[in-house]
């Protein structure tokens, strides 16, 4: 069994108990065996056709031939056997056609592939964008577009940014326009032309699927033709690349959206990375320029919609830099039990006249593998408890959905964030680990950092998530949520402080979660919003460490104290190494927080 395996079994078993979602009505056709058939699969998959081209899609980036993306041969076998493995519409109900598997389970399987290759991908935005329309769109375009991105007939892209507007996305300013009269009445939805330029698409372009379903971000003017400052003013529409009738089939007309290059990228090359122009009359469609698009909901109500697939996407993110954090960590120790260098430091010195000893026999090399083992599974323990609270939010009681709501609110800027900066360290770690080797391309590692380094920039930056936490998460419905976290994280410590092994750490735990409260009041007092946030990041950096300590230490209390089984006294190394050699920072990233320490925010820029 593979190491992911082993380590998705335990968590997802041992710790989390996720067999007993077969209990509710959803998921009564589950249990452990069918699980267990999903993860087969998709593990073979990922063996198969992910993971033998990783290095491939890396160096045959995209390219553009004036008319088509081309991609290598493999990308398209490992979509389509993705697409053939049902993963697209695993979580959509029997009448979709779907398998209602628990969105524990399909998150879960996602990292079989993310492991494998990342940049080929598990149809995260196709997935996404499908899950928005189904909730939000009306039942034609349901019909027409989600459905068919379950199927794997076309993808799905989210396009919001623009060269001009990234973290702050009321700057948009492509332009929708009703489109002619009686656009109000098309059948797929009120009917706009868009025009503007979309920076940053992710699969904006390639012939994977039969069309591509852009989710545009845009304003409608007013009366007066311009444009509602603020986000208030932002709506979403489906702008399909090939224009669908109402029966789905492609009506032959090639919309007005044009490939205006594709980013040459320091990672993730797998997956194309578009500047998309919309509406400038390279193909004018239905007797003019403009794209045509599709509103979905009410107009100004954009954002609020897509929040609803930028927070699947910011678990996803967090699960693909926690998959990248794995990789590294597998590369790395197999390369360290197999690397002789360097001899042991006896009474007497060294005795050259020994054998070398294995790389992973020297304390430092152990101290890194602890660091990547303690990062990545930490993170997918993360990763699990929070999508087995999305399971909760769809079929728990009202009361259970409700607190994990509130729980997720305030747990996804830490799922996304905490994996993608500190499972780049991790891969850093896994390159020290191979010396001069893991500083070339014969070596998977240095790839493995490069793709995550994304990690923290798409999808909310890390800059913008530590705002978003401090500045509202843990504020928002009075501060219930973090209420309701410390609550979750005392009902562990307590029952970890009967436990003998455990008891330092629980009350190591209990005291950091004091200092977090103390310090987020200490940021708002006086209310100064500016000089709360100028030290977001740091609190983003504790709060995510007191989350992970939290669940080394729950994990640890599912291992049965005195195993001798190797992988329980791995796992509970990693508690106590966080407890350790972690723990200790969270004290000075919050001194600065509750001291709304001035130091980088008033510096002048002349002093730079
Ligand atoms: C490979 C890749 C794939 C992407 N895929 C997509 C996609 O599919 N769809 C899509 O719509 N977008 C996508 N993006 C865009 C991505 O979401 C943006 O790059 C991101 O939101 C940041 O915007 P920006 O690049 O304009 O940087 P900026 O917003 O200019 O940010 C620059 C820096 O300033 C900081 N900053 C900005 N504002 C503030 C503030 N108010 N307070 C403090 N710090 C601030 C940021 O944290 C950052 O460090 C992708 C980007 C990349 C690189």
């Amino acid at each position: 069994m593979s190491a992911l395996r082993s380590t998705l079994d335990f968590l997802l078993y041992d710790w989390l108990h996720a067999e007993r979602l077969n209990e509710r009505a959803r998921f009564a056709d589950h249990s452990r065996e069918t699980f267990d058939a999903v993860f087969e699969t998709c593990e073979r998959i990922a063996r198969e056709k992910y993971a033998p081209f990783n290095r491939l899609v890396d160096t045959e980036e995209p390219r553009f031939d004036g008319e088509k993306v081309i991609l290598p041969r493999a990308t398209y076998e490992a979509h389509e056997a993705y697409v053939a493995s049902g993963m697209l519409s695993a979580a959509q109900d029997y009448d979709e056609g779907g398998m209602q598997l628990p969105y524990t389970v399909e998150a879960a399987a996602g990292a079989f592939f993310a492991v494998a290759s990342v940049s080929i991908g598990g149809g995260l935005l196709t997935k996404g964008n499908a899950n928005l329309l189904m909730v939000h769109g009306t039942e034609l375009q349901k019909a027409v577009f989600a459905r068919n991105e379950f199927s794997g007939r076309f993808s799905g892209t989210m396009a919001l940014s623009e060269p001009q507007a990234g973290s702050s996305l009321s700057d948009v300013i492509t332009r929708a326009t009703p489109d002619g009269d009686g656009f109000e009445s098309d059948p797929l939805g009120p009917r706009y032309r868009l025009r503007g330029n979309k920076m940053w698409i992710s699969a904006g372009e390639h012939e994977l699927a039969e069309n591509i379903i852009h989710l545009v971000l845009a304003k409608i003017p007013g009366p007066d033709g311009k444009l509602v400052p603020g986000t208030r003013g932002i709506s979403l529409f489906i702008v399909p690349k090939k224009l669908v009738g109402t029966d789905g089939q492609l009506t032959g007309e090639r919309n007005d959206v044009a490939l205006a290059g594709l980013n040459h990228k320091l990672g993730w090359r797998g997956t194309t990375n578009t500047l998309l122009n919309f509406g400038e009359g390279k193909y004018p469609v239905r007797g003019g320029a403009g794209a045509i698009g599709y509103l979905v909901g009410h107009p100004g109500e954009g954002l609020r919609c897509m929040f609803h697939m930028m927070n699947e996407a910011r678990i996803g993110i967090g699960i693909a830099a926690t998959s990248l954090g794995l990789a590294g960590y597998y590369a790395s120790l197999e390369y360290a039990k197999n690397r002789p260098q360097g001899r042991p430091v006896g009474p007497a010195g060294k005795d050259p006249s020994q054998p070398q000893v294995r790389i992973i026999e020297h304390a430092d090399i152990k101290r890194m593998l602890l660091t990547q083992k303690a990062y990545g599974e930490g993170a997918l323990a993360l990763m699990l408890y929070c999508s087995r609270l999305v399971d909760e939010q769809h079929t728990g009681t009202p009361a259970a959905a409700d607190e994990a709501r509130l729980l997720l609110e305030v747990l996804t800027p830490i799922a996304k964030s905490w994996p993608s900066e500190f499972c780049l360290e991790g891969n850093s770690l896994a390159i020290q680990i191979h010396g001069g080797y893991g500083y070339t391309r014969d070596f998977p590692v240095e790839q493995y950092w490069r793709d995550q380094r994304l990690n923290m920039i798409h999808e909310g930056t890390h800059g913008i998530q530590a705002a978003d936490l401090l500045g509202r998460k843990v504020l928002m419905e009075d501060g219930r949520g973090l209420a309701l976290l410390v609550q979750r994280i005392e009902a562990t410590t307590a029952r970890a402080a009967d436990r003998e092994d455990l008891a330092a750490q629980a009350a190591a735990l209990a005291d950091v979660v004091r200092q977090l409260g103390a310090a987020t009041q200490a940021a708002w007092l006086g209310g100064d919003a500016r000089a709360a946030l100028a030290n977001a990041v740091p609190y983003l950096q504790a709060f995510g460490h007191v989350v992970l300590a939290w669940m080394w230490l729950d994990v640890a209390l599912a291992v049965p104290a005195s195993s001798q089984d190797p992988a329980h006294i791995g796992r509970l190394a990693c508690a106590r190494f966080f407890h350790r050699y972690e723990l200790p920072k969270i004290g000075a990233w919050l001194a600065v927080v509750a001291a709304r320490d001035p130091t980088c925010a008033q510096l002048p820029e002349e002093a730079f």
